[in-house]
C-alpha cells in the first residue's frame, strides 16, 4: 500500500524541561479529532539509542507497554491505546536505535551503493521514511510526538527530519511545541522567558511552531499570552492554556475548552466532520470525580519507587473504579517489606491485593508470603503474569506439599519446577524482543469464575514473558481445586489458574492491564473490584 497524500502531521514538540505531559497532550488531540470523526493514529519517537525499552530497567524508563503485535514500547504508547481506544504497533513507536539498525543493516547489504553513509540523508531519511509509513494505514491525522526536550544532542536527526519533512509536506503538517510557563511567587508573575528561548533554539533548528502549548499552574492572562505571541511569532489565538489538571482524563476537556481542535483543524485547512462534544468522556470523567463508594487495593511490587513502572495497571483500576462508581486508594506494598510478621499489619485493612508482573527474584518470597495470607483470608487476589507464577509456587509449596517448589527463573535446579522455560526459550540467548510478545488467543472454561467475567470463552490477552506454567503439575493443583480456566489449546499453555474455594482469586499469564482503555474498561479489573467491594462492604 502507498502511502496516503491526504494524511495530516502534526508533530509535537517539547522545550524548556522534560515531563510535562506531551504523551498527554498529544493523546487530547488525538481524542478531539476521533470526536470530530477523523482516523486518527499517535506515534512516538524516541531518540535514545536503545533499539526499544524492553530491555530497559523498569527504573530507567517506566512501564514498557506491549502492542497487540508484539511490540515493546514507550509507556505514552499506553496513553494513545486508553484515550483513543485504538490499537497501536510496531510502527508507533520508533528509537533512535531502531533507525541506526536499520541503515547499518542496509549498508551492510550494500544498499548504498558505494556511498559514504550520513546522519543526513541517510538517517533523516530512515526517519522520515518510517513517520510517512503510519499513512499507509489511512489515518486523516497522524500526530508524532518527540520524546525529550528541544536542544538534546541526541535528537537533533529527529528534528532536522520533521523540517525536512514539514517543508516537503507543505500545508499537511504543524508544529505544536509545548513549554512551562513557572510562576515566580517573589514577583507574583508568571514568566514567559523560558518559553522564549526555547522557541528560539527550535527557530535556529529550523522549526517555526505553528501552536504553543503552555503548561502552567495559573490562568495565563491576556498580557501574557500577547507577548508569548508577539516575542515567538504564532497567533494569539495559537497560544493555548494548558492548565495543571487535577486527573490526566480532563486534559481533553480542558485542551477542548481552549479550542485546541479547532486551531488545528484551521492550520492544516481541514474542515471539520462532525462536532466534538465528548459526551462519554464527559461521563467517565462524572464517575471518576464523584465516586459513591471506595475501596483500598493492595499493589505489591518490587519497583514501587517509581510508580510509572506500573502506569497500565493503575490506570485499568481507575477504569474498573468508575465502572463501579467507586474510588480506588492504591496501597503501594513494597514486596520486599512483606517479611513474614509484618504480613498481616500491611495488608489488614486492604480490601483487595494485585500481585503484579516483574523479573528476578528479588522481593519474591514477600510476594508469595502475601498470597498465602490472602488466599488463607480470602481477601481478593489478582495475580499478573509474575503474580500468577508466585501464587502457583505458594499453593505448590503450602497445598500441595511441594517443598522448596519454584521457577526455574528463581532456582534453576528446584526439585519441582513448577513455572518453567518453554523448550523453544532455552536456546535464546539475545535478550531483546525475544519474549512471548503480544496477543495470544486463551479458551475459557464454561463452568468458571473467568467464563462469567469475560462472557466469552474466546478472549485474546497480550503477554510479555519467558516463563510459564509446567504442565507436568497440572492434575495435582486441579485436583486440589486451583484449575486452569483458560489456555491456549495451540500452544497447550496454561494462560489463567482460579482457585475454586476462595471468592475471587485469579492469576493470569498475560497482562490484561494493556488493553483497559476509557470505553472499554477491562473486565477482570472490573470484576476484581467489584469483588473488592463485597468485601469492603
Ligand atoms: N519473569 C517472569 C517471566 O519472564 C514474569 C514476567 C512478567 O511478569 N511480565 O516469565
Amino acid at each position: 500500500m502507498s502511502e496516503n497524500k491526504n494524511t495530516k502531521f502534526v508533530f509535537v514538540t517539547g522545550g524548556v524541561t522534560s515531563s510535562l505531559g506531551k504523551g498527554i497532550i498529544s493523546a487530547s488531540l488525538g481524542v478531539l479529532l476521533k470526536e470530530r470523526g477523523f482516523k486518527v493514529s499517535i506515534q512516538k519517537l524516541d531518540p535514545y539509542i536503545n533499539v526499544d525499552p524492553g530491555t530497559m530497567n523498569p527504573y530507567e524508563h517506566g512501564e514498557c507497554y506491549v502492542t497487540e503485535d508484539g511490540a515493546e514500547t514507550d509507556l505514552d504508547l499506553g496513553h494513545y491505546e486508553r484515550f483513543l481506544n485504538s490499537y497501536t504497533s510496531q510502527k508507533n513507536n520508533i528509537t533512535a536505535g531502531k533507525i541506526y539498525q536499520s541503515v547499518i543493516d542496509k549498508e551492510r547489504k550494500g544498499k548504498y551503493l558505494g556511498k559514504t553513509v550520513q546522519v543526513i540523508p541517510h538517517i533523516t531519511n530512515e526517519i522520515k521514511k518510517q513517520i510517512k509509513s503510519l499513512s499507509k494505514d489511512n489515518f486523516d491525522f497522524i500526530i508524532t510526538e518527540i520524546g525529550g526536550t528541544v536542544g538534546d544532542i541526541e535528537s537533533l536527526p529527529f528534528i532536522e527530519s520533521i523540517r525536512q519533512l514539514k517543508w516537503e509536506l507543505e500545508k499537511n503538517a504543524i508544529v505544536m511545541h509545548l513549554t512551562l510557563i513557572p510562576y515566580l511567587h517573589s514577583s507574583g508573575e508568571l514568566k514567559t522567558k523560558p518559553t522564549q528561548n526555547s522557541v528560539k533554539k527550535l527557530r535556529e533548528l529550523g522549526l517555526q511552531p505553528d501552536i504553543i502549548i503552555c503548561r502552567t499552574r495559573r490562568d495565563l492572562t491576556e498580557d501574557v499570552k500577547n507577548k508569548i505571541a508577539l516575542f515567538c511569532n504564532i497567533e494569539k489565538s495559537s497560544v493555548i492554556e494548558s492548565k495543571d489538571a487535577e486527573t490526566i482524563y480532563e486534559v481533553p476537556c480542558l485542551m477542548k475548552n481552549q479550542n485546541l481542535d479547532k486551531v488545528v483543524l484551521k492550520k492544516l485547512q481541514t474542515k471539520t466532520k462532525n462536532s466534538c462534544k465528548l459526551k462519554n468522556w464527559n461521563s467517565f470523567l462524572k464517575n471518576l470525580k464523584n465516586p459513591k463508594q471506595e475501596t483500598t487495593i493492595a499493589l505489591v511490587g518490587k519497583y514501587i519507587e517509581l510508580k510509572d513502572s506500573y502506569k497500565s495497571i493503575v490506570e485499568a483500576l481507575y477504569h474498573a473504579g468508575v465502572k463501579n462508581k467507586c474510588k480506588i486508594n492504591i496501597k503501594w506494598v513494597h514486596s520486599e517489606d512483606l517479611v513474614k510478621n509484618k504480613i498481616k499489619n500491611i495488608l489488614k485493612n486492604v480490601n483487595g491485593v494485585l500481585v503484579a508482573p516483574g523479573f528476578g527474584d528479588r522481593g519474591i518470597e514477600g510476594k508469595i508470603q502475601a498470597i498465602k495470607y490472602v488466599r488463607e483470608n480470602k481477601i481478593p487476589f489478582f495475580g499478573i503474569c509474575l503474580g500468577m507464577q508466585c501464587a502457583v509456587i505458594e499453593f505448590s509449596r503450602n497445598i500441595l506439599n511441594l517443598k522448596n517448589a519454584n521457577s526455574t527463573e528463581f532456582d534453576k535446579n528446584t526439585i519441582y519446577p513448577v513455572i518453567d522455560l518453554m523448550n523453544n526459550q532455552k536456546k535464546i540467548s539475545y535478550k531483546g524482543g525475544t519474549m512471548r510478545l503480544g496477543a495470544y488467543k486463551c479458551e475459557i472454561k464454561k463452568d468458571s469464575k473467568t467464563f462469567n467475567i469475560y462472557k466469552s470463552s474466546n478472549i485474546s490477552e497480550r503477554h510479555r514473558h519467558r516463563y510459564e506454567f509446567n504442565n507436568d503439575f497440572l492434575s495435582k493443583f486441579e485436583e486440589k481445586e486451583f484449575i486452569a480456566s483458560g489456555i491456549n489449546k495451540k500452544l497447550n499453555l496454561v494462560e489463567i489458574m482460579e482457585y475454586k474455594k476462595h471468592p475471587w482469586f485469579i492469576g493470569v499469564q498475560f497482562h490484561p492491564e494493556f488493553k483497559s482503555t476509557v470505553e472499554q474498561a477491562q473486565p477482570l479489573f472490573v470484576s476484581f473490584i467489584k469483588n473488592s467491594l463485597i468485601q469492603n462492604g
